[in-house]
């Protein structure tokens, strides 16, 4: 099938060749008038207003946007028929007029043939269907007449017209190479060689048209390469063009022969076209067809002496609903694409609605988040933590969102989010505050916490001016006594992400005689030798470990080693999620030193905190 493009320039003809024939057609019907046969020029002008009406309707009939494949095929069928039939009609008058010399009107049956040929090979130029027959059928019967002559000057004027036809035809071929080279390289993305995104939005549109019309079933992958940026920053532009080549090259040899692909922009890719009846094979072709592109880009890559490693997350549309528009189709795949990122990246997922509830909850989050921040809507609450004679020796601050249509929302669901759009800082700041304002009001009641824990996540340790304004706020309400006392928790991944400037930041902190925890510890890189690099003084045992320690002997094993590695760097272990007497037993065993969760408080108010004996905390 031929690209939109050389449809839309046939198209454009039509009207130009109406208004050739209805025009200059006149002129026939009055000489044939002049010269006694007008019967037949008038016939002869019906065909051609029966032809003009006709053409009007085929013209009316392209809407590019609404076609499928098919409907465009038969379009092309009934527009090729109607030129052959609009030159075939100058023809006829060629053969009209060609005997009648005595009127002199066989000079005006040779030039129209010339005439008109000239106008198919201008016309049709984009098709050597159209333009071969209709020249050859135009001219040879000028050829045949002047050789039919019989004399030197017809054989000349016969050897004339087939070299003009010749160099007609000639000139079409060449017309029609150039349009073919621009209209390709109009859909083609210049780097890679596939598809680019504009040919595409058309393939895609049409698609969606046929599959409508044959109620069949399509996918559409939506591929996305996992940190090409790194890529492209690191080794140079030059060796990221030469990777996406070769990504291309890769996704090409492993789809299937119905399929096109086709690069949007950047590191993203789309694949789609083939045509399913049953929806189950149309879902299992896709999570194949994903799977396999996936599992070839991930070998190596050797370009420039380098070895080169890339993944992609692929998000997949099924196309079940084709009414809906493309970009709806477009987004799901987008929708299903970020799950995959947002999962750890390097794989595919098919899109559901599961997952547009989540997105669209996520969306009311992000929302919602930023009036609650405003409304003073985020609050703390505070969950103890307890030494080996179960005293309290210190206190987590976390922080609760109680809104008012949905009810609590868990900072496991908003705090990623406003780490996502920045609001974390503005948040956080608040947490602070009223963090240091809680442990400066406790402090003052004569209750003594001898650590004060407070989350901080990456976004905001990174923001510029965090250690200079915690500062300034923590020297607002607490003594520096207190500060001493204030530990901040980070994850594991905060500090592996960028390295270098949390360290920095940390060590201000440390500086000012104020300790890190590290949090969740054993789900992420866990390197205790890394760690002692890190100014660092507790590890907050993750209770992933904790809940299944008594059915899972590994995680036995693992909450043991961190705990005698731990005292070989010198750093304290807190556990948290203890929900039991066992749990409790088994980390006392295995000296931990602190413990935090279920069994001993949940997260509670200021007031609960205030309610508990003196003798609770352990003493100065
Ligand atoms: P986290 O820092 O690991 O906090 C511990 C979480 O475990 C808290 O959930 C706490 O309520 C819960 N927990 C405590 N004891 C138990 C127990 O015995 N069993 C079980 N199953 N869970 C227990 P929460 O409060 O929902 O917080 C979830 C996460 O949200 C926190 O994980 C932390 O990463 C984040 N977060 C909470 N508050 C803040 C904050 O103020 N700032 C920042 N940046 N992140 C926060
Ligand atoms: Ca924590
Ligand atoms: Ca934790």
């Amino acid at each position: 099938m031929h690209n939109l493009a050389y449809y839309i320039f046939l198209r454009k003809q039509i009207p130009i060749l109406i208004g050739l024939s209805l025009g200059p057609g006149l002129a026939y019907v009055i000489l044939g008038y002049l010269h006694g046969i007008y019967k037949p020029a008038l016939l002869w002008y019906l065909l051609i207003i029966f032809f003009s009406l006709w053409s009007l309707r085929v013209y009316k009939n392209f809407k590019a946007g609404e076609m499928s494949s098919l409907q465009i095929k038969k379009w092309y069928r009934e527009l090729s028929f109607l030129y052959y039939g609009f030159f075939g009609i100058w023809l006829l008058i060629f053969f009209l007029y060609i005997g009648e010399s005595s009127s002199n009107l066989h000079y005006i049956a040779i030039y129209t043939e010339i005439g008109s040929s000239v106008v198919a090979a201008a016309m049709l130029m984009t098709d050597k269907k159209l333009f071969l027959p209709v020249l050859s059928s135009l001219m040879t019967p000028l050829a045949i007449y002047f050789l039919l002559i019989g004399e030197l000057y017809g054989y000349i004027l016969s050897v004339f017209s087939l070299t003009l036809l010749g160099v007609l035809i000639y000139s079409c071929f060449s017309g029609s190479a150039l349009f073919k080279k621009v209209v390709e390289q109009a859909s083609h993305d210049m780097l890679t060689g596939l598809f680019n995104r504009q040919y595409f939005t058309e393939f895609f549109q049409m698609m969606l048209n046929s599959l409508k019309e044959s109620s069949k079933f399509s996918y559409l992958l939506l591929m996305d390469l996992d940190h090409f940026k790194i890529i492209n920053d690191t080794l140079g532009h030059d060796i990221g063009d030469k990777l996406l080549k070769k990504v291309s090259e890769r996704i090409i040899e492993n789809i299937p022969g119905g399929d096109i692909a086709a690069r949007l922009g950047g590191d993203e890719f789309v694949v789609t076209g083939s045509e399913f009846s049953d929806l189950e094979k149309c879902r299992e072709s896709a999570k194949d067809i994903a799977d396999t592109i996936s599992g070839s880009l991930k070998e190596v890559y050797v370009i420039d002496n380098h070895h080169l490693y890339i993944s992609v997350s692929i998000g997949i549309s099924i196309i079940h609903t084709p009414t809906h528009p493309s970009m709806d189709i477009i987004k799901q795949a987008d929708i299903a694409m970020y799950e995959v990122k947002a999962k750890g990246r390097d794989g595919s997922y098919i899109f559901d609605n599961e997952m547009l509830k989540r997105t669209e909850r996520h969306l009311s989050i992000e929302m919602k988040i930023y009036n609650a921040i405003k409304n003073n809507d985020i609050f703390i609450k505070f969950q103890p933590q307890f030494n080996r004679d179960k005293k309290i020796s210190g206190l987590e601050v976390l922080a609760r969102w109680e809104d008012p249509q949905w009810g609590k929302i868990s900072p496991s669901e908003f705090v990623p989010i406003a780490e996502q759009t920045g609001l974390i800082m503005e948040m956080g700041n608040q947490i602070l505050e009223s963090a240091f304002q809680s442990f400066r009001e406790f402090h003052d009641q004569g209750i003594y916490i001898q650590k004060f824990s407070i989350n901080i996540s990456r976004r905001q340790i990174l923001s510029i001016g965090f250690y200079e304004d915690t500062m300034k706020m923590m020297k607002k309400y607490l003594t520096p006594e207190l500060i001493l006392r204030i530990r901040l928790e980070i994850t594991e991944s905060t500090v592996m992400h960028d390295l270098d400037r949390v360290l920095e930041i940390m060590s201000l902190f440390q500086k000012a005689g104020i300790t890190f925890s590290m949090d969740d510890f054993g789900t992420g890189y866990s390197s205790l030798a890394y760690l002692k690099k890190l100014p660092i003084d507790e590890i907050k045992i993750d209770k992933q470990f904790v809940k299944e320690l008594m059915n899972n002997p590994r995680d036995r094993e693992m909450l043991k080693t961190i705990t005698e590695m731990a005292s070989i760097f010198n750093l304290s272990t807190i556990a948290e999620g203890v929900e039991n007497e066992e749990q409790f037993n088994f980390l006392l065993d295995i000296n931990c030193d602190q413990f935090q969760g279920y069994y001993f408080s949940k997260p509670v108010y200021a007031e609960e905190i205030k309610k508990y004996s003196p003798s609770d905390f352990v003493q100065k």
